[in-house]
């Protein structure tokens, strides 16, 4: 028996794809540290158990169980409950619920035990620092403490929690760019809030204390050495924040979809970057009332076109859902079918230029109906991807 052992096995899906298919099994080589038969086993069968896998294994003298501690290589998911305690305060859209209710539909799915869990941490300050002011991180953690109502803005509402449920949220990236690039995972989707694309180096604005997806974008590049990072937000509020903080940086591409005018009110089709950045800022304003039709005549002719001529190591989605139809903020009627739709072509774009990186990040979507399943749409897609 020996402490590291390269087996082949294969997967086979049990559960039943969309319009009726079966996955063909796939075939992976890993690396596991246990396993209970000698010779050129094949694991036929497998039982997802966390990180600890347990199986049917063939070889050419038997069928034996197995049992290993292996390196999953599937979608990584991050889900925070301390996050549920950030309280913007009574009647504000983005409450907690919001991840309760998708948390209780994800742990429906008979998928959900084939996703890695991957636990967050805090935010360290020096990463908070890549993005944020230290003077605003700073003001943020003081306010939390003294019980402000809110930090900056009216709509930024903050309790005691919320300073850690932030780092919480931003840290969700950074411990899936941990696992991605270590190889453990894919691809992966944090589960967490406040949400983030709007916060600003040194102000809070549009419920987002952090910008998540910003500070996810320089640790890959400064811890991971990745140098072209593509970040695409489709939640239907242009992520302002992170197009201020990659302006003049040719090195990560912004993609928006958003409604316009709408708030905060930038991102205009003529905002495109400026010095360094130039052509690196790509925003696609919708009106209200765009359809599937229209998102997806948007991706075909410029998202795509963008992503694929830019060329990224990584793709991050700023993935809100609030363009979804049944969405009570906004004025966009997106099925939950289209985002499923955008996931498919984004996992192409991936495929081709980034070895298939791709780490995702809960912005909006406030309908606790339409969330849940929006994210579940999402996540097949990422771990179809995972199993190809
Ligand atoms: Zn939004």
């Amino acid at each position: 028996m020996s402490n590291a052992t390269e087996c082949h096995w294969e997967r086979q899906r049990r559960y039943p794809t969309r319009k009726g298919k079966t996955n063909e099994p796939s075939r992976r080589t890993e690396t596991i540290d246990r396993l209970d038969v000698r010779g050129d086993a094949r694991v036929v069968n497998r039982v997802p158990d966390n990180s600890n896998f347990r199986g049917i294994a063939l070889a050419p003298d038997g069928i034996f169980s197995i049992t290993h501690r292996g390196r999953a290589v599937t979608t990584g998911f991050v889900y925070e409950p301390f996050c549920l305690r950030h309280n913007p305060g009574q009647g504000h859209p983005e409450r907690s619920a919001r991840l309760s209710a998708t948390i209780a539909h994800l742990e429906r799915q008979p998928w959900y035990g084939t996703l890695a869990p991957v636990p967050t941490r805090e935010a360290e300050k020096d990463w908070l620092r890549s993005t944020h002011a230290e003077e605003y991180i700073a003001r943020a953690e003081a306010a939390c403490q003294q019980g402000a109502a809110h930090l900056d803005v009216p709509d930024v509402g903050i309790s005691p929690d919320s300073f850690t449920a932030a780092r919480l949220a931003a840290g969700g990236g950074l411990a899936l760019a941990d696992r991605l690039m270590a190889g453990d995972i894919n691809n992966g989707f944090s589960l967490t809030r406040p949400p983030g694309h709007h916060a600003e180096s040194a102000l809070a604005l549009g419920f987002c204390l952090f910008n998540n997806i910003a500070i996810l974008a320089r640790y890959l590049q400064s811890k991971h050495g990745l140098e072209k990072i593509a970040i695409l937000d489709w939640d239907v509020h242009h992520g302002n924040g992170t197009q201020h903080t990659f302006e003049d940086d040719g090195s990560v591409l912004f993609v928006s979809l958003h409604q316009y005018p709408y708030y905060p009110g930038t991102g205009a089709h003529s905002e495109t970057g400026v010095g360094q950045g130039a052509g690196a800022t790509i925003n696609c304003p919708m009106t209200a009332g765009s359809t599937d039709e229209d998102y997806q005549a948007a991706f075909s002719e410029r998202v795509l076109p963008a992503l694929n001529s830019f060329g990224p190591d990584a793709i991050l989605i700023s993935a809100g859902f609030d363009a979804h139809h049944d969405d009570p903020l906004a004025n966009i009627d997106l099925s939950t079918e289209c985002y499923r739709w955008m996931s498919e072509r984004v996992v192409e774009v991936a495929d081709q230029h980034a070895a298939g990186r791709i780490l995702s990040l809960l912005e909006g979507g406030y309908s606790l109906d339409a969330l849940p399943l929006s994210v579940a749409a999402h996540l097949e897609v990422l771990l179809d991807s995972s199993s190809a």
